[in-house]
């Protein structure tokens, strides 16, 4: 389907379709309601045994040792910063191109987040930023897999070991990637995951830690609920009888509910089927545009064996007559409702109160300026993709500059 010259919609064309398409959309199933209404009918809204049910899963699904669920990705940051050991005056490195709780988490634990550029092709965080970024203030790196492609975790963790910092891996975007093989959840010390209703597998709102190590594992759990105990051997005092428990740190109440977990645990069903159809949806959108060269398609790093959460759709905007904006604008008139991932975070006034200034991270606000973030989830039919690649041709094709 090549076409040229066809009148955008923005422009007084007709529009490639009459229904309006989003960028993301959950899939939920009767299976998904049937296990949802079980546990209304139940003894246990909270608490109860869908909680273990789901981290065993969890666990099975990425490999790793241990999981903790708990009420939504941003508290999977903070728990895992906490049981870091992330403290005031501590500097966590992460990337300006995320989701604003990567950064948050230093914050809520007082330390002080440091933007590290990203790779110009991959759109990742770049380890040789953050070994250049690491002094005696350094804790943790937060890494996030952007777009669901894995970070380089071989170089984060050799750095990481080398400089005994905690590396932490925000990977709201990866569930369902592997890297060198070996299922991403399972590598770095610690690995948040998020499940609102944009991201691969959701129950709403959810999230979950997950690592390896029985020291985090065991710190998860109190931060999780409170800082209280019920294990006599983590007790400071001798126990006052059947009901006694304590609380030995200051921890919230981030648990996720029964009804939640067994929507989760129902969704992993899904999951090979969720990432084998946006593994499709990517490839067609990537033979499409590598077509265009007003178009610059992400790179994929061979190691990483991709389940992609967003699509990013980055203009070559030397070759193109408008900007950004107008692009985006111009897929909306078609009926193709797009988004933008992400504003870089020291861009916000919040951060710009904290004194980030603009500047910072070269690539990363290059980036922001080319991106559009088009419609990729499990429930697009081929038409659907089809008239993505359409207007998104058109587009490009009607406002192309050659020199
Ligand atoms: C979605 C997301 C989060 C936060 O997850 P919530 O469940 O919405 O709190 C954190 N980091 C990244 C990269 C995300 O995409």
């Amino acid at each position: 389907m090549v076409i040229f010259m066809e009148k955008p919609a923005i422009c007084g064309g007709t529009p490639v379709r009459d229904t309006k398409i989003y960028y993301g959309h959950q899939y939920i199933d009767d299976a998904d309601i049937k296990a949802v209404v079980d546990v209304m009918k139940s003894d246990y809204l909270t608490c109860g045994p869908k909680i273990r049910e789901l981290e065993e899963k969890l666990c099975r699904v990425t490999g790793a040792k241990y999981a903790v669920v708990c009420s939504n990705g941003t508290a999977a940051l903070h728990i895992a910063a906490l049981a870091a050991g992330i403290k005031e005056g501590d500097e966590v490195i992460t990337t300006p191109i995320t989701f604003a709780a990567s950064a948050n988490c230093a914050l809520y634990c007082g330390a002080v987040p440091v933007f590290a550029d990203i790779n110009e092709e991959t759109y990742n965080i770049d380890p040789a930023c953050v070994e250049a970024l690491t002094n005696e203030r350094t804790k943790a790196v937060v890494a996030v897999d952007f777009t669901g492609q894995s970070v380089e975790l071989d170089r984060l963790l050799r750095h990481c070991r080398q400089n005994n910092l905690v590396l932490i891996e925000d990977g709201a975007h990866v569930i369902g990637t592997r890297y060198k093989g070996q299922c991403n959840g399972s590598i770095a010390d610690m690995t948040t995951l998020s499940f609102h209703p944009v991201k691969t597998v959701t129950c709403g709102e959810g999230g979950a830690v997950l690592t390896n190590s029985g020291e985090y594992y065991r710190k998860l759990l109190l931060y999780r609920s409170h800082g209280i105990t019920r294990d006599l051997q983590q007790m400071e005092h001798e126990s006052d009888g059947p009901w006694y428990y304590e609380q030995i740190a200051l921890g919230m109440n981030y648990r996720l509910t029964d009804m939640q977990a067994a929507l989760l645990i129902s969704q992993l069903d899904k999951l090979p089927m969720f990432s084998a159809r946006r593994k499709e949806i990517v490839k067609a959108y990537n033979e499409a545009f590598s077509k265009l060269p007003q178009i610059i398609v992400q790179k994929e790093i061979p190691e990483s064996d991709t389940t992609r959460h967003l699509y990013i759709l980055r203009l070559n905007t030397k070759k193109l007559s408008i900007d950004r904006r107008t692009f985006f604008e111009a897929l909306g008139a078609e009926n193709i409702c797009c988004n933008v991932h992400y504003i870089p975070i020291y861009y916000f006034p919040y951060y710009e109160k904290l004194g980030y200034k603009k500047g910072l991270c070269p690539k990363a606000e290059k980036l922001y300026e080319e991106i559009i973030s088009l419609p990729l989830y499990y429930a697009m039919s081929e038409k659907d993709v089809q008239d993505v690649i359409h207007a998104v041709t058109k587009i490009a094709e009607y406002y192309r500059v050659d020199g």
